[in-house]
């Protein structure tokens, strides 16, 4: 991934929680755009402190460079936006308000409520093989999504002319309505229409977008689905769904669908198959190639069986993992003989006549 969010917020990689926080407190009080910050900047900040300051979507980053939404994916009707928060209504990933706790004065008298804008979060389905989930693979996607601006940087403004103050809510990006009803007046603030809430207008538009700060256009993203991921499981991109003008873009939700495989199944980090012998080399023992999920072809010695089935454990050949690897567990069975010759039968006979 191209942003380094430890560099974004200037903390070291073992930065603790309230390191992260400070670093973002102080980062945010400069750049915000109320306080005539830069806008592109306040988002990165925000879309490095919104990972950071999680700690599963840390260590995702930390190993993957890029956060999911981890656990098992929702049941068969699909995806739920209910699991994951905020999703599609432009809801919001925290509220600014929580973090500046005790600091409200920051920003113009403590105002409550100010949430960050965020753009809707997108969700696709990706297919791939078996071998593919156990082993990671990357993906690249088109996707046609609403975009930040490149020629504007997504402020609306033809490059290289100023901004001038909104005049509809004085720059502050915010509008007060004041309802009247029977149980009395109520105050509710909402995002200024007329600048998006970002409290200034360009005093040129910008002729890629007109000035929406957005365009819709086909963008390749590319995903890296990390080894060992399971079947229906979701990976989320952080900032990777539509851009919005005045806020930060929404994720990007990726549901991974497994094909199965003919002889290989998941069970945890270790992998499972089955594996008939003849009855002969079950009583005799036998040694028997096996190809394992990264194409080596490998003898497993398979003792005489004492059981009509056995588990053999062949270590490392399983599902890789943070710190290791899985096994691969063989189960051995017995594989009757469909027919028998006249000679077979006799020798049979024999074993039977010693009480076998
Ligand atoms: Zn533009
Ligand atoms: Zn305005």
């Amino acid at each position: 991934m191209a942003k380094n969010y430890y560099d974004i917020l200037g903390v070291e990689k073992k930065a603790s929680q309230e390191e992260v926080k400070k670093a973002f407190r102080k980062l945010a009080q400069k750049h915000h755009p109320d306080k005539g910050g830069n806008e592109a900047t306040f988002k990165e900040i925000t879309e490095a402190y919104s990972v950071l300051s999680d700690d599963r979507k840390r260590r995702e980053y930390d190993s993957y460079g890029q956060t999911f939404a981890g656990g098992a994916g929702p049941g068969p009707g699909g995806f739920d936006p209910s699991q994951y928060g905020g999703f599609g209504q432009g809801g919001v990933e925290f509220d600014l308000n929580d973090i500046f706790e005790g600091f409200g004065d920051i920003f113009g008298g403590g105002q409550r409520g100010s949430r960050v804008k965020r753009g809707r979060d997108i969700s696709i389905d990706i297919e791939i093989s078996f071998k593919e989930s156990i082993q990671g693979v990357a993906r690249s996607v088109l996707l046609t999504k609403v975009s930040a601006c490149d020629t504007c940087d997504g402020s609306g403004a033809k490059p290289g002319t100023d901004m001038d103050t909104c005049k509809a809510c004085n720059g502050n990006g915010k509008v007060h309505e004041t309802r009247n009803s029977p149980l009395g007046s109520f105050t509710s603030v909402r995002a200024c229409s007329e600048c998006d809430g970002v409290g200034k207008i360009p005093k040129e538009k910008c002729a890629t977008c007109s000035g929406r700060g957005v365009v819709r256009k086909e963008e390749e993203i590319k995903i890296q689905i990390p080894a060992g991921i399971d079947a229906g499981e979701m990976i989320r991109l952080t900032g990777a769904g539509e851009a919005i003008k005045g806020g930060v873009a929404g994720d990007l939700y990726i549901k991974v669908h497994v094909k199965p495989h003919d002889v290989f199944k998941k069970d945890g980090v270790n992998l499972r198959m089955q594996l008939p012998v003849k009855l002969t080399d079950a009583l005799l023992g036998s040694t028997v190639s096996v190809t394992t999920i990264d194409d080596k072809v490998i003898e497993v010695k398979v003792p005489a069986m004492d059981k009509t089935e056995e588990i053999l454990r062949v270590k490392g050949k399983g599902v890789a993992y943070g710190s290791g690897t899985g096994d691969l567990l063989i189960h051995v069975s017995v594989a009757m003989p469909k027919k028998l010759s006249g000679k077979a039968k006799k020798a049979i006979e024999d074993l039977q006549n010693e009480g076998l």
